[in-house]
């Protein structure tokens, strides 16, 4: 099992998409997703270079993650449960998925309890208002910064957008560049916990246009592992 091959390709379509659009390579993080694999090629995949992986659902994350032993950062990206939330601090880095104060309070705690001096998080946002996708209105998200300043040890870099699926990943852009003017229009708010730099866009389907509106972290799967 060799994901060289397939990773060099993907990293080339990302020097490109930012060649596209006047920037550099290294502002833009690979985040590999993990959840169509197991153990053993998750293991390839950090022999080939990738140093952040991600995975969207607790029950099937955390045996694999347990069985990772290697000095990888781990990204949460699914919809995130509040009685899910002790399991998943103690193993990742960072969570993409912050888009409701109940889930906030328990990080807040839930950390506080186990010693984690700061957690990580992104906020999601729904930028398409489908019904099946999670995340906070855009107007909704300046409100929910404020509301987050009773809890210590929450620290936001930034947010993260679903697109939906379409046929013409052109049909994205504007979704993405939504998030973006939203970042851009929060990053003179002036909270200590706040850092508004992130922005967790694209995947396997869409990486390309995501980068171009100002993707700083791509989250790809199928383009990556599958056959
Ligand atoms: C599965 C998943 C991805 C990766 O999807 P691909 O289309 O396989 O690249 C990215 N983000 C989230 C939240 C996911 O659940």
């Amino acid at each position: 099992m060799d994901y060289t091959a397939k990773i060099n390709v993907v990293r080339q379509r990302i020097v490109h998409a930012c060649e596209r659009a006047g920037r550099h390579a290294d502002e833009v993080k690979l985040v590999a997703v993990t959840k169509y694999i197991g153990v053993e090629e998750t293991r390839a995949l950090i022999r080939s270079g990738i140093t952040d992986l991600a995975e969207n659902r607790v029950q099937v994350a955390l045996p694999k993650v347990k069985e990772i032993h290697e000095n990888v950062c781990w990204h949460f990206i699914g919809h995130l449960q509040t009685n899910k939330v002790k399991d998943v601090l103690p193993y990742f880095q960072m969570i993409h998925s912050l888009d409701r104060f109940s889930l906030a309070k328990e990080i807040d705690q839930r950390a506080k309890k186990m010693g984690i001096e700061t957690v990580s998080c992104l906020v999601q946002v729904n930028v398409s208002g489908e019904a099946t996708k999670g995340g906070l209105k855009p107007d909704e998200v300046r409100p929910f910064l404020e509301s987050l300043a009773e809890f210590s040890s929450i620290r936001v870099h930034g947010l993260m957008t679903m697109a939906p699926r379409v046929e013409n990943p052109e049909e994205t852009r504007p979704v993405f560049r939504r998030l973006k003017e939203l970042r851009d229009s929060l990053q003179h708010i002036d909270f200590p916990y706040v850092e508004m730099r992130e922005l967790s866009m694209g995947m396997s389907e869409d990486f390309e246009v995501a980068i171009e509106e100002g993707a700083t972290m791509v989250r790809l799967g199928s383009v990556l592992v599958k056959p």
